[in-house]
Formats: structure tokens, C-alpha cells, sequence
């Protein structure tokens, strides 16, 4: 302990990007001893200033050199100080997070599960991950003076004009972005230095210093309708606090989110904003960059490298004053946090499925717990979990009532299909109701959510299915870009001809996907124009915005398409919205599936009618009777989500309960399995007095063979939160330890999503 270094010793500990749970123990640099004069007793110094915790430094690490993290210093270490390293060079001088940022990453780590040095690395851009430097950026606008000339004005200095009037267009734009517009910065001094021009910054140096109205906002708000405004009223703009907004699509809800980011730019604080996809909703962009003057950052996958350590550095430096992004901007680094708002709440894609497996939701409750600062919750169709947090008080319910402006709630119709007859799927009610449509110049929108052509490729004179190889799927067809696809593991192989067991030419295709959906709308109704929407046909990157482009053009048309389509857009024109096929989760093993079925088909169904015109929802089920149909088309998601709530209550399953799945897969199936096996032996033992755990499994996963490896699970669920985490602890220390989890690939996962 301490009296076995020297009392001058310092130790740095780094997280690493490695799967290990660990952190690793490091000498201070050997190159800090220029101008310092303490000397150790390995002819190295240990002073210079003190390495602050959340500064990157390069380590020499096994064989390799990596970018780690200084996470703590130390005056002594638990390993041999001989074999100890030292840190090979500081990349940074101040760090990259601001404390709670810091703490709340290392809660992450703990509360999931997940090796600290992935999870610090993850909350970085790729390029400072890399080591890169940080940019040096600003963003410039017009002064007060410059705002007061006219376009034509500088005639004389044409680049300055152009300058000017560049700076006239786009209220903000960063150096670069200036740059790559063609002017120099020779150009931008001189505007500078005539005070026409200024750099920016949305969080101010000074505290409390209030911006003014007109440098935040570049349109009037609108005035709240009665309803919202009850709602704003409660939003206390200081200190923590989670407001559940609950009001179905059209009600207004972003407009309160644009109203309460004014209130935080107001007084220089900055707002983050998480929404499911930032592809689907550039409307809602585009209604931000209407309203407010600020820079906007925005930071999502779809990003280049450069782009993203831009949108993260105008975040960290307080240029941006709003920034929007999908789950990972969770862990964005901020100047000065204001307010966190989470659009659509309920979308499963908060969660993330793979490696560190965190709740973008759930993580921003903790942020905002820890920054002191309010956090709106916003959804049509609220979470169960949010629905609980709400009835115990821990979330305000804010509900918004009705749609703005009086658009009326859409009508339901379940279309029974036993013995009906079907033209691939459609059945005549709902062809003539689209033709109905089409005729009286509106635009229809059919649901399925498969895509491809057909999920089954099967030969009528022996049976033969094509299967995937190396998952217990079949292959889907595909015709758009022919080929057979596996959607699990995205295998290609070609079209068949002919059947390569029997080889007849007798090859059928069974069910349908999007693709053949079209193809069918296309054949019923030659004259009208169908677009297909789904990853296929959007996998391009513009691809989204040009179909929404020709929706809103607002011609009739019939729009065909996955999820995507359920996804917070706003399709005025849209009068039908058809649901081909209801009834695959009404039977799901998943808890969960139920919930999601019901949020679904509310968002599918508040496509329709959200202007003048009223809509009309279609769905055709099997299981017409089925009582979550009539509790979502009678009564609506509020009490659909009460009566599923009360059934989980009943089972004791979550909210009502925490989950965490432990998940194994390998290339031999008894690998995976008997390590399971041993895992919840070794949890039994371990708290055999913790009467509140529950264990289900090893069981396989609800497709076992998948990529070639055999997948099974193990749930456990405690009503103590705190026992599970315990527990878990435990198990990950002890699953790293274990010799046979070499040959497996492990997981643990915290809240599970799917839990099939
Ligand atoms: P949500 O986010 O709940 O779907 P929005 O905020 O997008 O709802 O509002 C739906 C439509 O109603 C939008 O076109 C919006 O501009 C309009 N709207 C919302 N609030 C108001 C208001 N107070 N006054 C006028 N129009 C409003
Ligand atoms: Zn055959
Ligand atoms: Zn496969």
C-alpha cells in the first residue's frame, strides 16, 4: 500500500478501449520533466501539471499504442511498479468533459454493463477517438451595423459584398463553411475589422447574461392554443424535473418544444434535442431552422468524420445553442446545458441493440437529474415505463388534448379477412376504399411491415423452401434488385431458375413484402402513382427527401412502405392509411410486442387526416375480435396502454419489475448453452437469500441459428433494482474470468428491448 512507493509516486489511471472491465495503471510522461526538477527513483519526474481527469492521452497498450482516457491519479498501485509504463503523450489540455458529463459516462459503464474505456471512446467523434486535434472553428454572422446594409452595399469590393451577402442568406455559417463558399480569409478580416461582421457564440462568456429576442429567434412564436399553454405553464425552466408531454400527432407538442428552447437560449443555456431518425424528420428541421437564429448542430450517423467533430466541438463550446441528434448525442458534450427534449419517446431505436447497450431515454433522465435541468418527454403514444414513472409521480404527466386547429381524430375499420378473399393481401373493401380515395383526389397510405417481394421462395412440386444457410430464416425475394436476401444476416444469393432439389421450374412465392405490394397497387390502379417506401428503397441518401418532396406535392398517390412511414411525418393529403396485416404480433413470445403493436398502429394511424381533411384507418386482422382492436379503435392508446399496463402488473414484468438479459451465442451450440447454464448456477448460489430475483432460461433466442452461430438467453428480473445490479456485477466480473467464455461471445443487456 502507499509506504511501498515512494511517496512522490503518481499514477495515472486510463481507461482504454478494450472489452476488459478494467482500468489500466500508468507513469505520468517521461517528456513532463523539461523545466520540473522532482526526480523518482526511476530517473523520471511525477510533476508537471497534474493530468485532469477526462484529458486523452496515447498509452502504450499490449503490442499496440492506443487513445485512452485519464480517469483518476493515484499515489500508489496495486501492480508491480517496475513492469508500469508511462503514458507515451498528453493529447489534450483540458478535458474533453465537463465533470457531471464525466460521471454520468462512468455511470453509463456501471449501469450497463459495459468496459468504461468503450463507453468514454463511444462519447467521443471517430476523428478525436483517433487522436486527432480539436478544430478550431467560429461561427460568424452580421453586426448590428452590418445587418443595416443593404444587399448592393460595398460595390466597390466585390468579395466583400459577396461576403456580406452570403452572411445576408444564411444568418449563421461556420469559418469553414465560409472557406468553402470561395472567400478568403483576408476577406473575412476585413469585414471584421469594419465591424460588419462578428463571430458568435450562443452561450455567452458571462453568466446570466441574457440573450435578447431578436439574436435567438428569426420568426415570432406562435400563440399557444389554450391547452398548450396549460401545459407550458408547468414546465419550470430551472432545476430537474421530467415532463411527460402527451398529446397525439398534430396537438402541438413542438411547438412547445420550439417555445421552452427559446425560454433556455433566453438566458444562454443550450438545448438538446434526441429524435428516433434524423433521415425522416426534415420538416421538423426545418421548422427549427425557421424559428431560431441560433447555430444548430446537428449529429447523426448519416455524418462525415469532419462533420461530426464539427457538430460535437460548436456542442462543447457553446457556439451551437441547439443541438439535434439521434440516441448517441445523448453523451454530447455540452458548455451549458439548458433543457433536454426526447421527440417520440416511446421509439424503440433509443435503445441500442448492440455492444454498449444504453437508453438514449433513459440515459437523458439521469443527465438532466444530474445537470439540475428539466427534461420533456414527448410522444402520442407514451411508453409504458413513461406511463408508470408518470403515475408514481416521478414524471409530470402534461397531457395536450385534441389536434391543433380541430383536425379530427381518424376513424377506424377493422376488415375481417377469415375466408375473405384476397388479391395478394388486399381485400376488396380496402381496394375499393382506396379507389374511393384516389378518385376523389386524396393520397392513400399502405402499411406492411416486410419488406422485399416475397418472405418465402417455395417449389410447388416438391416443397423445397430456400432457406438461409447460415440462419433458421428463410430467404426473402427480392425483385427490385433481384436476388434472394437474408434479412438476418444479409446473405445474397441469386434467383433460382428452377429448383435445385428437384429442378422443377414450379417456384412460388408466398406472402408478400413491400415490393409486391406495389406491384399489385400498381396493377389495380395502372393510372395512379405508387411509391414504395422502405430501407431498399431509401437507401440512398437523398433518396427520403425526394419522396417526401413528391408527397408533399400533395397529388393523389398511393404511398406503400415499412415503419418508415409511422415515423412523426406530416402527410396533410393522406385520407386512407391501410394496415395490410395486423395479427404477427397479437401472438409474439416478446412482452413487449404487444406495446409496440398498439404505438404503431396509433402513429399509422395519425398519418391520416391531420388537416382539413378527415381520415380513415383500415385494418385487416384475422383476429378482429381481439381486445386490444377494440380498446385502440374504441377507446383509443390511453386506454389500450392501461390495460397492458395492468396485465405487465399482474405478471410482475417491467416497469413493474427490472430486467437484464444475458445473452451467448457461439459456433456450438453446447458452448453457449452450458456456459448459460453455468451463469445461473453461479447466480442462484451467489444470492440464494434474494428471494426478489426470478431467472428465465437458458432458453435459445427466438431465431437460435443466426450467422452461423446458436444463440440462447437467460432473463432474470428483480423488483429491486439495486439486487439486480448487484447481482450483475457480480456476473460480468465472474463471465470475464471464465475460461469457457473464450469460445462464446457474451452479452449483457439492461432494459432489455427485445427480449426474443
Ligand atoms: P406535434 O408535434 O404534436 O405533432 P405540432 O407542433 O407539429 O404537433 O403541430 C401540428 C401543426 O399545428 C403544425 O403544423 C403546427 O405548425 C401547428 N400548430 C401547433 N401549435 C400551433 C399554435 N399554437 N398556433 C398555430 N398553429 C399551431
Ligand atoms: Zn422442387
Ligand atoms: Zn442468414
Amino acid at each position: 500500500m502507499p509506504g511501498s512507493t515512494m511517496p512522490t509516486m503518481l499514477f495515472y489511471q486510463v481507461a482504454v478501449p478494450s472489452p476488459l472491465r478494467r482500468l489500466f495503471d500508468y507513469l505520468p510522461p517521461v517528456d513532463n520533466l523539461s523545466t520540473q526538477d522532482k526526480t523518482t527513483d526511476h530517473g523520471r519526474t511525477d510533476s508537471g501539471p497534474t493530468l485532469q481527469p477526462g484529458i486523452r492521452v496515447k498509452v502504450p497498450f499490449g503490442k499496440q499504442t492506443v487513445i485512452g482516457i485519464v480517469v483518476a491519479s493515484k499515489g500508489c498501485s496495486s501492480f508491480d511498479v517496475s513492469k508500469l509504463k508511462p503514458i507515451e503523450a498528453v493529447l489534450d489540455d483540458t478535458p474533453l468533459f465537463s465533470p457531471v458529463l464525466f460521471e454520468l459516462l462512468q455511470w453509463a459503464a456501471r449501469y450497463y454493463q459495459h468496459p468504461l474505456g468503450e463507453v468514454l471512446t463511444s462519447a467521443l467523434p471517430t476523428l478525436l477517438r483517433k487522436g486527432g486535434t480539436l478544430p478550431q472553428q467560429s461561427y460568424w454572422r452580421l453586426s448590428t451595423h452590418g445587418k443595416g446594409l443593404p444587399g448592393d452595399a460595398l460595390p466597390r469590393a466585390p468579395r466583400q459584398q459577396a461576403l456580406l451577402q452570403l452572411l445576408q442568406q444564411n444568418k449563421v455559417l461556420t469559418s469553414d463553411a465560409i472557406k468553402s463558399a470561395g472567400v478568403s480569409s483576408a476577406t473575412l478580416r476585413t469585414l471584421k475589422s469594419k465591424a460588419l461582421i462578428e463571430t458568435f457564440t450562443t452561450v455567452m462568456p458571462g453568466q446570466n447574461q441574457a440573450n435578447n429576442d431578436q439574436d435567438i429567434l428569426a420568426e415570432a412564436a406562435l400563440t399557444l392554443s389554450a391547452d398548450q399553454q396549460v401545459a407550458f405553464d408547468q414546465i419550470e425552466p430551472h432545476g430537474y424535473q421530467t415532463y411527460l408531454l402527451d398529446g397525439e400527432t398534430g396537438s402541438g407538442k413542438t411547438e412547445i418544444y420550439l417555445q421552452a428552447i427559446a425560454k433556455t437560449l433566453r438566458y444562454s443555456r443550450q438545448a438538446l434535442v434526441l429524435i428516433p431518425e434524423i433521415n425522416l424528420t426534415p420538416q421538423t428541421l426545418a421548422r427549427f431552422r425557421a424559428r431560431f437564429n441560433c447555430p444548430i448542430a446537428l449529429i447523426h450517423s448519416g455524418l462525415s468524420e469532419r462533420e461530426r467533430l464539427q457538430a460535437w466541438w460548436a456542442a462543447s463550446t457553446g457556439s451551437a445553442g441547439i443541438i439535434i441528434g439521434t440516441r448517441s448525442a445523448a453523451f454530447v458534450a455540452m458548455k451549458s446545458p439548458g433543457i433536454i427534449i426526447v421527440d417520440e419517446e416511446h421509439d424503440s431505436s433509443f435503445k441500442q441493440q448492440e455492444g454498449f447497450r444504453y437508453s438514449a431515454r433513459d440515459v437523458a433522465v439521469v443527465r438532466a437529474h444530474r445537470e439540475q435541468i428539466p427534461l420533456l418527454l414527448g410522444s402520442a403514444t407514451p411508453s409504458l415505463e413513461s406511463l408508470y414513472n408518470g403515475e408514481q409521480g416521478r414524471y409530470r404527466h402534461l397531457l395536450i388534448k385534441g389536434r391543433h386547429g380541430g383536425a379530427v381524430q381518424a376513424q377506424w375499420q377493422l376488415v375481417d379477412i377469415r375466408e375473405a378473399q384476397l388479391n395478394t393481401g388486399f381485400s376488396q373493401a380496402v381496394i375499393s376504399a382506396i379507389g374511393d380515395q384516389l378518385t376523389q383526389g386524396n393520397q392513400v397510405l399502405v402499411f406492411l411491415n416486410r419488406r422485399g417481394f416475397a418472405p418465402t421462395l417455395m417449389c410447388h412440386d416438391c416443397g423445397w423452401v430456400a432457406n438461409c444457410r447460415h440462419c433458421d430464416a428463410h430467404l426473402t425475394v427480392h425483385t427490385s434488385k433481384p436476388g434472394l436476401h437474408c434479412h438476418h444476416c444479409e446473405a445474397r444469393q441469386p434467383l433460382p431458375a428452377r429448383c435445385p432439389d428437384c429442378n422443377s421450374s414450379q417456384l412460388n412465392y408466398l406472402g408478400q413484402g413491400t415490393e409486391r405490394s406495389e406491384a399489385t397497387l400498381q396493377a389495380l390502379f395502372p393510372n395512379a402513382r405508387v411509391i414504395r417506401v422502405d430501407k431498399d428503397s431509401t437507401r440512398n441518401k437523398h433518396a427520403m427527401k425526394t419522396v417526401l418532396e413528391e408527397i408533399h406535392k400533395n397529388q393523389p398517390c398511393i404511398l406503400v412502405g415499412t415503419q418508415m412511414l409511422a415515423k412523426g411525418h406530416h402527410f396533410p393529403c393522406v385520407t386512407l392509411v391501410v394496415v395490410l396485416d395486423a395479427d404477427t404480433s397479437l401472438f409474439s413470445t416478446d412482452f413487449r410486442a404487444l406495446e409496440r403493436m398498439g404505438q404503431l398502429l396509433t402513429q399509422v394511424a395519425g398519418r391520416a387526416g391531420r388537416s382539413a381533411k378527415s381520415g380513415k384507418v383500415m385494418i385487416q386482422s384475422h383476429h378482429c375480435e381481439h381486445p386490444v382492436f377494440e380498446l385502440l379503435s374504441q377507446h383509443g392508446y390511453a386506454q389500450f396502454a392501461q390495460h397492458i399496463l395492468r396485465e405487465r402488473q399482474f405478471s410482475t414484468m417491467p416497469p413493474y419489475s427490472n430486467a437484464a438479459l444475458i445473452r451467448a451465442d457461439a459456433i456450438q451450440a453446447d458452448a453457449a448453452l452450458g456456459l448459460l447454464q453455468q451463469v445461473r448456477e453461479h447466480a442462484e448460489t451467489l444470492s440464494s437469500s434474494r428471494p426478489s430475483l426470478r431467472y428465465l432460461g437458458p432458453f435459445p433466442a427466438a431465431m437460435e441459428k443466426r450467422g452461423g452461430r446458436y444463440r440462447y438467453q437467460l432473463t432474470i428480473f428483480s423488483e429491486e433494482r439495486a439486487v439486480l445490479h448487484h447481482l450483475l456485477d457480480n456476473l460480468s466480473q465472474w463471465l470475464e474470468r471464465h475460461k469457457s467464455s473464450r469460445k462464446v461471445r457474451w452479452s449483457i443487456d439492461v432494459d432489455p428491448q427485445d427480449t426474443i
